[in-house]
């Protein structure tokens, strides 16, 4: 009887993992009758949901302006807050342009961004750790928002909503500006100080 060699396993390189096969039982997730049918649709609830976003942290900002404690920070919170009430009326003409009535949807994810500033703001005193923690939080909010206008500007783009994507690029830039600052301010003084606490 003739016996067949079997082959060799292929040796595995030192660092190369097992791939896990992605499980085939897995399901694709099914829509809700309302879902989006197009990109425009898409547009639309993105616009909703940042609205939702904006108006939310026209609220919460004066939390943070009053739980903060460096001045640079404040004034950084405070000049932020006035632009965020210009996002909300940019949005506002952004629905007036596209006809469509402005609503807001509730946006979990900035909703959950907030409760962790929340969180950060009750597990540290006021001073210069509190504020490190209000920097962080508010960064993540403003790299939320740039990704979101910077989605929906691309969408403007490609469905020629030329006014609304004036709209969303002005935005844009003051989210990245407002990000760029607390950058500076973390680096340049607050991070230093709350080492030394
Ligand atoms: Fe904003
Ligand atoms: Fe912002």
């Amino acid at each position: 009887m003739e016996t067949k060699m079997k082959k060799a396993p292929a040796k595995r390189g030192k660092n190369e993992k097992t791939k896990t096969p992605v499980s085939i039982s897995s399901r694709k997730t099914r829509a809700k009758k309302d879902a989006a049918k197009d990109l425009s649709d898409l547009f639309e609830d993105g616009l909703k949901d940042i609205y939702w976003a904006e108006k939310a942290l026209v609220k919460a900002l004066p939390k943070m302006h009053k739980n903060a404690t460096d001045p640079k920070l404040k004034n950084a919170i405070e000049s932020h807050l006035e632009e965020t009430k210009g996002h909300v009326k940019r949005l506002e003409a952004c629905f007036k342009a596209m006809k469509k009535k402005a609503e807001a949807k509730k946006c979990d994810a900035m909703q959950g961004l907030l409760d962790e500033g929340k969180g950060i703001m009750e597990e540290t005193k006021p001073g210069p750790v509190r504020d490190a923690g209000i920097i962080a939080a508010s960064q993540k909010i403003e790299h939320y928002e740039i990704a979101t206008y910077g989605t929906l500007a691309a969408y403007a783009k490609i469905l020629k909503e030329k006014d609304c994507l004036k709209e969303l690029l002005a935005t844009l830039k003051e989210e990245k500006n407002c990000n760029d600052l607390l950058s500076k301010i973390a680096d340049t003084n607050l991070n230093a100080k709350a080492l030394i606490q």
